[in-house]
């Protein structure tokens, strides 16, 4: 049983207390929900990703990455093309003062910030079942508004009702205005990285533990607020799953009309490309309950690194292949298609039924019979099905889709290939945190779940 909490908590924004986090019942041992060790603002006492010089590398490689990569595969050339001939390109081309100025584009910030405001309203107006987090480490729960599905759909009617009143045309603004997208999308991350890091210092807020080391950047970039709220409205979830991952779609498929606009059809390569994106987005906010389990919400504060993430890395340079076939179109046949096809649904199936079994499982399920070991924690885990074959096969998955995504625009540039090798390191990086975080959860538990499960990602192999 959920019981209101009486006293106001402070430092959530202007939280109305008993409307969005609520108080569990005390179970046998107050441990488990951790209220007898609560801690508002623990010390932080180790850093991550390389700490305050990693923090600053990141801050510095994700704007310069966004842009180039932007720049890059455009119809002027994309590497390698041969290679020297291209860094010489854009080396040139940095040293004008033009190049600079046209980062920012009003016309672009104006779109971009009409674009936020509307997922925000939709966040507001739409209708969403309202469901509980996990609890949090002073036993208390919050409460998330579900309607980041009719979000997507509601954001492609109002886009396809755009293109009809204004013209299929005025979808290659988004094509002509690429770098000032981006920069917008990267004022806002910045501006939200800041708000968040000012709000985390109102008395009694929750921070993260890995957020609050004493080092501005370092806890302004990894985030020092769990989470960070207006009101009812949760900053962190937001930006996880709506603006960003719904703009990546849009993007998409202004990019196919611009291929279209170019030479007066769609390809397969861009056709499938569109559809694999659309598929993960759809999924994504389908399942949009699921990321309330999962380490960002859990454990990660937000700072820069979820904010610039969400709303500049995940919608600007995930679909980079659909901009390389904006310029360099290309046509798979029916062999070609058939076979990308089968790396993708080979992907998914791996993604979703893996995914499927464990939020069965964690939800009290278990529609396969599925073996599991207890642990002294209370949560069992499961031991045979995908996760009996290695301890993350979800990310198996998604990285066999990942280089599905790549192979319809062929073998001409690895540029295009840049999204699964960056995105094998991110989830390297996060098979080893989640698994450093299991051990600690787990004790000895974790250790003999090891034993009984020894490969990490690829069964046999890592
Ligand atoms: P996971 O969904 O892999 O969850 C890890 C947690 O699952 C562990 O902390 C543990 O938590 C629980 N668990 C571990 N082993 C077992 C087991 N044998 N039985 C039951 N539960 C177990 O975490 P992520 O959030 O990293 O990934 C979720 C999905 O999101 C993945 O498919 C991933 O590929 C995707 N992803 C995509 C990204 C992108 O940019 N496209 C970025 C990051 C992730 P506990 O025991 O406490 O429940």
């Amino acid at each position: 049983m959920v019981l209101t909490r009486s006293r106001s908590i402070k430092g959530i924004g202007a939280v109305a207390a008993g409307e969005d986090r609520k108080l569990i019942e005390p179970t046998e041992d107050p441990e488990k929900i951790g209220r007898a060790k609560y801690e508002a603002a623990p010390r932080s006492l180790h850093y991550e990703f390389g700490g305050p010089i990693g923090a600053l590398g990141v801050t510095t490689a994700v704007p310069f990455f966004s842009y180039w990569l932007g720049n890059s595969c455009t119809a002027s050339g994309c590497p390698p093309m041969p290679l020297d001939r291209y860094f010489s390109q854009g080396w040139q081309a940095m040293q004008t003062s033009s190049y600079w100025l046209g980062l920012w584009d009003t016309q672009a910030a104006y779109v971009y910030l009409g674009w936020y405001a509307w997922v925000v309203l939709a966040w507001y107006l739409l209708p969403g079942k309202w469901i509980d987090g996990g609890a949090l480490r002073d036993g208390t729960k919050l409460t998330y508004k579900q309607n980041a599905f009719v979000t997507l759909l509601a954001s492609i009617a109002l886009w396809a009702g755009a293109v009809a009143v204004l013209g299929a045309d005025s979808m290659l603004f988004v094509y002509d205005h690429w770098q000032g997208l981006v920069t917008a999308s990267l004022v806002m991350s910045v501006a939200q990285a800041f708000f968040v890091h000012f709000q985390s210092f109102r008395e009694d807020t929750m921070c993260a533990e890995g957020g609050n080391t004493g080092n501005a950047l370092y806890d302004w970039f990894i985030g020092r607020a769990l989470n960070p709220r207006i009101g009812s409205f949760d900053i962190k979830t937001f930006n996880e799953i709506r603006p960003g991952l719904i703009l990546w779609l849009l993007l998409d498929l202004a990019l196919a009309a611009k291929q279209y606009a170019d030479i007066g059809r769609v390809t397969d390569s861009m056709v499938l490309v569109v559809l694999f994106h659309a598929v993960y987005v759809f999924d994504a906010l389908y399942n949009e309950a699921a990321i309330l389990t999962q380490m960002d919400i859990t454990t990660d504060g937000f700072g820069f690194m979820l904010s610039v993430g969400d709303l500049t890395w995940v919608p600007f340079t995930y679909g980079l292949q659909a901009k390389y076939l904006a310029a360099f179109p290309k046509d798979l046949g029916y062999l070609g298609t058939a076979g990308v096809l089968a790396v993708n649904f080979l992907g998914y199936w791996i993604f979703r039924d893996s995914n499927g079994e464990k939020n069965d499982f964690r939800n009290g399920k278990n529609p396969k019979n599925l073996t599991s070991m207890k642990t002294k924690r209370g949560t069992a885990l499961l031991t045979s099905g995908w996760w009996g074959l290695c301890r993350h096969p979800n990310y198996l998955g998604d990285l066999i889709m990942a280089v599905s995504w790549c192979l319809p625009t062929g073998f001409d540039t690895p540029l295009t290939y840049f999204y699964p090798v960056y995105f094998l390191i991110l989830l390297v990086h996060r098979q080893m945190r989640d698994d450093h975080a299991c051990a600690k959860k787990y004790g000895a538990d974790w250790d003999r779940y090891v034993k009984l499960v020894p490969s990490r990602i690829l069964p046999g192999v890592y």
